[in-house]
């Protein structure tokens, strides 16, 4: 196998690796992946059952350069995806937020996939360590020795969940091929506290739904405080959009405090988010929980802070926990008709290698779908 003569090469047998590999049936590829098994995350994520795609799919679900995306789904979108998966047997579960999950696991999606390629195509426990292109072929050069291709896609994911395979090669491959890397940080990740927010640590456990300013975005969702920091859906979703600096958290979003300032309950009984989370934010807030009528001015004005809580995390909780990678390979370096990189033939890039990235909602394995099919399409 080795050394001959490969038309397509592909990098990494994740979502958008396979997903290429079942779009190219009939033609000379090779998959290489550097795990014994293969779609690792698609198997763990969305608890088990993979939350493979979206009712609403929009650009703006999207960090990244809007006009490429949306020529992405003109070609793919999650109708075609599920008439896709549809025509193979394989229905998924609609949930009332829009999100499509498998309905019992997601190895259902996982050996779908597995199913649509010629399990010889597929080469295991291969790690891709560099590349050269000599005369127009791509030496791939890896743990088991050297590959040639004549065309080489890069689907090798970003750095999240290093645990289940993720690496630079990506990335690096990109720089030797003078792509530029707009700058890589975790994503739908979980934020480490200052110490002024120390406290939070108390209310481990407890969820809450609050808004999110977060630059132009506002977000919705719940909020878990967690034993290292904050996290659940909104905070994973503002974690997309943050770059360093502040956010402001809006704790009690359907409560007006004007309306209460006549009630003769305890303040604390007002407020809807859970009971033992009041009360911490009032000693935090210096105001004493008595009732509404009881309370002066100076405690309204610092009440307030529920309603404008200014927030600066300290940083997030890393690559180990992020669901994905922000930034990566320059999207105007790549062609939107095929994925196919400007500054090199033959080369191509796929998923979240690039810097396109999604919220929280099954927007990320859709994105590497979609970018699979236009390649394969044009390949
Ligand atoms: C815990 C978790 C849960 C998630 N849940 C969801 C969800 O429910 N819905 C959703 O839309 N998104 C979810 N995501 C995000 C989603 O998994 C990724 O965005 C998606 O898998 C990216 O697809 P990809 O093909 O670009 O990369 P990946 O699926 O990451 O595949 C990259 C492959 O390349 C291989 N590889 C890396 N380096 C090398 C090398 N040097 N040589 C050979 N092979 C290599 C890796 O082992 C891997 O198999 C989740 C992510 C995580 C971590």
């Amino acid at each position: 196998m080795k050394n001959r003569l490969v038309d397509i090469v592909v990098v990494g047998a994740g979502a958008s690796g396979l997903f290429l590999g079942a779009e190219l049936k009939g033609r000379d590829f090779l998959i290489l992946e550097k795990n014994s098994k293969v779609g690792s995350k698609m198997v763990i994520s969305g608890g088990g059952k993979c939350n493979v795609t979206n009712a609403s799919l929009k650009p703006k679900n999207y960090l990244g350069e809007q006009r490429f995306i949306r020529n992405i789904f003109k070609q793919f979108d999650q109708n075609r995806l599920l008439s896709w998966l549809d025509r193979r047997g394989l229905n998924l579960e609609l949930r009332k937020d829009g999100k499509y999950f498998c309905k019992n696991s997601a190895k259902e999606i996982v050996d779908l996939l597995k199913r649509e390629i010629d399990s010889k195509k597929i080469l295991l426990q291969i790690e891709v360590k560099s590349i050269r292109k000599i005369n127009s072929i791509f030496e791939i050069y890896t743990n088991r020795g050297t590959f040639r291709a004549k065309k080489l896609v890069i689907a090798s994911g970003g750095l999240s969940f290093p645990k289940l395979g993720a690496s630079s090669i990506g990335y690096d491959i990109a720089l030797s091929f003078g792509h530029t890397i707009k700058t890589l940080n975790p994503a739908l990740v979980g934020f480490t506290l200052q110490p002024s927010e120390f406290f939070f640590k108390s209310l481990s456990g407890i969820s809450t739904e609050v808004n999110i300013k977060v630059g132009e975005k506002e977000i919705k969702g719940s909020l878990l405080f967690a034993h290292r920091g904050v996290t659940g859906l909104a905070i994973l979703n503002t974690s997309l959009y943050w770059q360093k600096g502040k956010i402001e958290i809006d704790f009690i979003p359907n409560i007006d405090l004007n309306t209460l300032r006549n009630s003769k309950k305890n303040i604390s009984n007002l407020l809807a988010p859970p009971n033992r989370m009041v009360k911490a934010f009032l000693v935090a807030l210096e105001v004493e929980d008595k009732k509404a009528t009881l309370l002066n001015s100076k405690d309204w004005e610092r009440l307030e802070n529920l309603k404008h809580y200014i927030f600066a995390p300290a940083g997030t909780f890393g690559y180990s926990k992020a669901e994905v990678t922000k930034g990566g390979v320059e999207i105007l370096d790549i062609d939107s008709s095929n994925m196919e990189s400007k500054k090199e033939n033959g080369l191509y890039f796929l998923g979240e290698v690039l810097d396109i990235t999604g919220e929280l909602g099954g927007y990320n394995f859709q994105w590497a779908f979609s970018t699979a099919f236009v390649c394969a399409k044009a390949i």
